[in-house]
């Protein structure tokens, strides 16, 4: 899936009735430079936050993503659906946060969940703040957790 940077895509597809999209895109590029700050502090060239939008679809949600080789910091606005999993539905956006860290067991089992956020919000702007803060609370999380802090929280380390 293409990650397309916010100013190469289209609003509606996350907000198809957006009314004031100077405001919500507003919120949107501040939050992108957030996670640019937290992609730079981890260095990781290719963190960013963009649409995650399939070629064609008329719907798109939004990706934020910043990794080392052990750890990864995401956010994502996923598009509101119904219980088919058609998008377009009525809200709410739903917004999550997710720190993982690379499995450490012989058995490898991909990845362990660390700590996570997520909200429903009924409007676009409520949606593009929802953003903004997971972006906040990755970045803070990032820079107040030692690198090496994070194996210590992991409770699955080693498991069987
Ligand atoms: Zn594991």
């Amino acid at each position: 899936m293409a990650s397309i940077p916010l100013r190469d895509g289209d609003l509606r597809w996350v907000f198809p009735h957006l009314g004031e999209v100077e405001s919500v895109l507003d919120v949107l590029n501040t939050a992108t430079a957030l996670v640019a700050r937290l992609a730079a502090h981890l260095g990781d060239p290719d963190g960013g936050l963009g649409f995650d939008h399939l070629p064609g679809a008329p719907y798109a949600g939004l990706a934020g993503v910043a990794r080392t080789e052990e750890l990864a910091f995401e956010l994502h606005l996923s598009v509101p659906c119904d219980t088919r999993g058609r998008a377009g539905r009525p809200p709410p956006w739903l917004v999550d946060g997710e720190i993982s860290i690379r499995c450490d067991a012989i058995s490898d089992c991909g990845r362990h969940e660390l700590e996570t956020l997520e909200s429903e919000c009924g409007t676009p702007a409520e949606a593009a703040g929802g953003v903004l803060s997971v972006a906040g609370w990755l970045l803070s999380r990032a820079t107040t957790v030692p690198r090496t802090g994070w194996r210590e929280r992991d409770v699955l380390s080693r498991h069987r």
